[in-house]
């Protein structure tokens, strides 16, 4: 890859960990995640300069890269630990992937754009972090083939509580996802306390590209 990682970009990391800080975000592992990622390389090189700003940027096919303040927010939730198993649906450039990665999660990742599926699939292999599996598909559905998981993460707005999702938790496991049928969610957390029980909290609003169900080529 010849775009690097110089000093310049840690530097500009350790910026954006104080700014994340200011705004709330106390998870220490998450804010380690943070400064070890270099979210330049993740975009196009055309938003390089503004890569550490704490905002969110088009990826191409209509995609955006969400926001650090919310890749923060939402992993914080996640409760990731080293070596837990998480599905992300919707790997988009791939920057969430990285920052579980990052964490010690071993990652499968769903994404249901065959260009940025591509696109992506053939970044994660110039990039330290890579997920377990990167799979072309609808991950409203879930991913059953490696269920069950420590957590799940949805990094696009869901109309609704996709149910499968419930359904692919191990016991202790976290499903984090933004609900909402508006050009606005609600960060829902689910978390399963028991075979048939989910705890459920809210924790703010954001703004993501919609879930949408099926594969690109199908809906
Ligand atoms: N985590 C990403 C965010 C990308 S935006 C990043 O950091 O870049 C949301 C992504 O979800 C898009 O790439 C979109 O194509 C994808 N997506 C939307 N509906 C989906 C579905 N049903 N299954 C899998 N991916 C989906």
């Amino acid at each position: 890859m010849h775009r690097k990682d110089e000093l310049k970009h840690q530097g500009m990391r350790n910026h954006l960990v104080s700014e994340l800080k200011t705004k709330g975000i106390t998870d220490e592992n998450v804010l380690k995640a943070i400064a070890k990622v270099p979210r330049h390389l993740y975009l196009d090189s055309s938003f390089e300069a503004h890569a550490y700003q704490d905002k969110a940027f088009p990826i191409g096919a209509n995609q955006t890269i969400s926001q650090p303040f919310t890749v923060a927010t939402q992993t914080a939730l996640l409760e990731v630990k080293s070596g837990d198993k998480i599905l992300e649906v919707g790997t988009g450039c791939g920057y969430q992937t990285a920052v579980l990665i990052a964490l010690g999660a071993k990652v499968y990742t769903v994404e249901r754009q065959l260009e940025l599926f591509k696109k992506t699939k053939l970044f994660f292999q110039q990039m330290p972090y890579r997920p377990k599996k990167m799979i072309y598909g609808d991950g409203y559905i879930g991913y059953a083939e490696q269920a069950p998981f420590d957590g799940i993460i949805v990094t696009a707005g869901a109309p609704e509580l996709p149910e499968a999702l419930l359904k692919q938790l191990t016991l202790g496991g976290r499903l984090v996802i933004p609900v909402g049928d508006g050009s606005t969610q609600q960060m829902h957390k689910y978390v399963k306390t028991s075979p048939t029980k989910f705890s459920k909290s809210l924790h703010g609003e954001f703004r993501f590209v919609p879930l949408l169900e099926d594969k690109e080529g199908l809906s």
